[in-house]
């Protein structure tokens, strides 16, 4: 039975990035609860991976799942065009309450990567009025905006999927990617290529979007909250509404709720995703100021274009409500901080380790760049015999935990790293 699932999968399934003739081997999951993943034959595996940054309070938490199932008796859909519900009503006065007061108006999306959509919409129709009409965006290489066109369209044009859609995609200014990291010096010259283009092409510039101290998928490197400070201060000097994608490093994951706040700035359009449910279903949010929205009221075609059917999901506004009112408890700044301080006293010791060329951490976040590329289908294999989950990229291994997870849990994570840098045959030379 358990092989004829497997087999059904990998002949119909698709996965994320991933081959339907020659796929990667997936694993078969019963259930979750709290920061184990129970296989089916019932092995229970430690989550080093919050499935990609979202599921913060562990699965199966016990707050969330009841309120879930109490919205479930209520209602579970109903479109958004001309109704509002309390779901959504309690969710947006409960993201007013730990956002800026200056990010006002809220826009929700189904996924990260429409909310993407939504903020670049915005800037377009921000300037939309015959005088100043601007198509093109200013953002920094190495990023990750998410998979469709316009957020590719801003991904890092080599190491992303930009280059398959190359000729098609609009062309946007792409300065050179930070190079000082978070707790080095800082010095002036890193914002240089950001400064020459928005110079020379300010009045071309429709927004400037880029991911706040920590670019993901792009290479898992965390850049100096000088060059924040810069590019805001860029922003307000040529009037450019600047665009943070806080979908990764959103609610408390590098030790502040947002990851803007290391750097005291505050975005014109702020993306969150991922987190914003506790990892519980999909929702995601493109939040901006009253002068924006407002010029974009003002200008043809008077209104803000866009409407997914399932705007609002009121499941997923009532999770997302009661993920945010769990984090103003602020619980989470203790179980990040003590995360951190356990990877940098356990990390660190593997700096000296032949196949390591980099190791960072930042809040509940651990990075451990290898020399060489990861045979990916024999290190999750070697990972998940140990019993942990961990899904490494390219030359990374990386760790984003559940904020609830243990100390014991911890150890086992980096014990599991430790062997598998160890073993040559997990490597591609
Ligand atoms: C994951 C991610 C996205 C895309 O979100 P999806 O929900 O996968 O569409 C966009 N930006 C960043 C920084 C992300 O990490």
């Amino acid at each position: 039975m358990k092989q004829n699932n497997l087999q059904f999968n990998s002949k119909h399934i698709w996965h994320p990035y991933d081959s339907i003739s020659k796929p990667l081997p997936c694993y078969m999951i019963q259930s979750a609860c709290g920061v184990y993943l129970k296989l089916d034959s019932g092995l229970k595996i430690i989550d080093g991976m919050s499935s990609w940054w979202s599921a913060i309070h562990g699965y199966n938490h016990p707050i969330l799942k009841k309120h879930l199932v109490q919205q479930v008796n209520n209602i579970t859909h109903v479109m958004f065009g001309g109704i509002i519900h309390k779901p959504a009503l309690l969710l947006c006065k409960e993201l007013l309450k730990i956002l800026p007061k200056k990010l006002k108006c809220i826009f929700l999306c189904d996924s990260g990567s429409v909310a993407i959509e939504v903020a670049m919409k915005m800037a377009l129709q921000y300037w939309n009025n015959n005088k100043k009409t601007r198509r093109i965006f200013l953002t920094i290489r190495n990023g990750y905006h998410g998979d469709t066109f316009s957020a590719i369209s801003v991904c890092d044009p080599k190491n992303s999927m930009h280059k398959l859609y190359k000729t098609i995609l609009p062309k946007h200014f792409f300065a050179k990617k930070p190079k000082i990291f978070f707790k080095e010096k800082w010095n002036n010259y890193d914002i240089h290529s950001f400064l020459d283009l928005i110079v020379n092409n300010q009045s071309t510039i429709a927004g400037v979007i880029l991911e706040p101290i920590l670019q993901g998928i792009g290479g898992m490197q965390f850049y100096h909250v000088e060059y924040l400070k810069q590019v805001r201060l860029l922003c307000n000097m040529y009037d450019i509404p600047l665009i943070i994608d806080e979908i990764a490093t959103g609610f408390g994951r590098t030790g502040k709720m947002f990851a803007y706040e290391h750097a005291n700035i505050i975005p014109d359009i702020l993306c969150i995703g991922k987190a914003l449910t506790g990892g519980m279903m999909t929702l995601a949010a493109t939040i901006t100021t009253k002068k924006i929205a407002h010029q974009i009221s003002n200008n043809y075609p008077y209104k803000f274009m866009h409407g997914p059917t399932f705007m609002g999901n009121p499941l997923a506004c009532s999770v997302a409500q009661k993920n945010i009112s769990l984090l103003r408890k602020n619980i989470w700044k203790k179980q990040v901080k003590r995360i951190e301080k356990y990877f940098q006293n356990k990390l660190f010791l593997l700096l000296n380790h032949p196949r390591i060329c980099a190791i960072r951490v930042i809040g509940a976040i651990a990075v451990i760049e290898c020399y060489h590329n990861i045979n990916l289908k024999l290190m999750q294999k070697f990972f998940v015999n140990y019993g942990v989950w961990i899904r490494p990229f390219k030359q990374i291994i990386y760790l984003t935990p559940p904020y609830i997870i243990k100390t014991i849990h911890l150890k086992k994570l980096i014990q599991s790293i430790k062997l598998a840098i160890n073993d040559n045959s997990l490597f591609i030379f």
